[in-house]
């Protein structure tokens, strides 16, 4: 399935009215946070695909131009600790970023990230049992630890991840955080185990495919 995965910066060339003739081959859009809400809201809109997003930690409330206040882009679905079957493809999500000062947003401790990861486990063993695998893609804010890490506190990977790609192998990781001015130069698709990890900072045009599905 042929999917468009953007985070952290506006692209020009998306954000664009011929965005439909370059991505009109687009089924589904995959945000894994920091972009505004209407940038969101602009590709369901034009793109007339489904968006599936969580947020980074700059992502917190936003106010319109008619003085609407939102706190999430509209028409668009969020998949933080949960997971939804698109075309065949079991998409979840782990949004925020390691906890590094006490600004809004979501920010967690290792601990946290841990806690969410367990709670989001009932539900990706019930997709094993439904579909023989637990999930495909799994989207993040922020990278798994000692992968395309930053070296700051703010763009440290989680450990937690690391042990969610050990546990339920899914196909994909997407996360984004690491972007242009922290070390984008460096390689963007690292295999861990049976996951590829791929930095989506900018945008990627990706054609993803279903894990297979494992007998219990
Ligand atoms: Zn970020």
């Amino acid at each position: 399935m042929m999917c468009l995965t953007i985070s952290d910066e506006v692209v020009p060339a998306i954000y664009s009215l011929n965005v439909k003739q370059r991505f009109g081959n687009v089924e589904c859009v995959l945000s894994c946070g920091d972009l505004p809400y209407y940038y969101l809201e602009f590709l369901v809109t034009t793109l007339c695909s489904p968006c599936y997003y969580v947020a980074g930690n700059h992502d917190t409330v936003e106010i319109c131009d008619s003085g609407d206040i939102l706190t999430a882009p509209r028409g668009c679905v969020s998949v933080d600790a949960t997971s939804v079957l698109h075309n065949g493809l079991l998409i979840g999500g782990l949004g925020g970023c390691v906890r590094y000062n006490w600004e809004p947003g979501p920010q967690y401790t290792e601990i946290e990230m841990m806690i969410r990861v367990w709670r989001m486990a009932p539900q990706l063993f019930v997709n094993h049992l439904r579909y023989g695998r637990y999930l495909d893609v799994l989207l993040t804010h922020a990278p798994p630890l000692g992968i395309h890490n930053g070296s700051d506190r703010a763009h440290r990977g989680f450990r937690a991840f690391l042990l969610f790609m050990d546990l339920f192998m899914p196909r994909y990781l997407i996360h984004g955080h690491v972007h242009r001015s922290y070390g984008i130069r460096k390689s963007r698709e690292t295999r861990y185990h049976k996951t590829l990890v791929i930095n989506t900072a900018g945008y990627r045009l990706l054609s993803l495919v279903p894990a297979k599905a494992v007998v219990p």
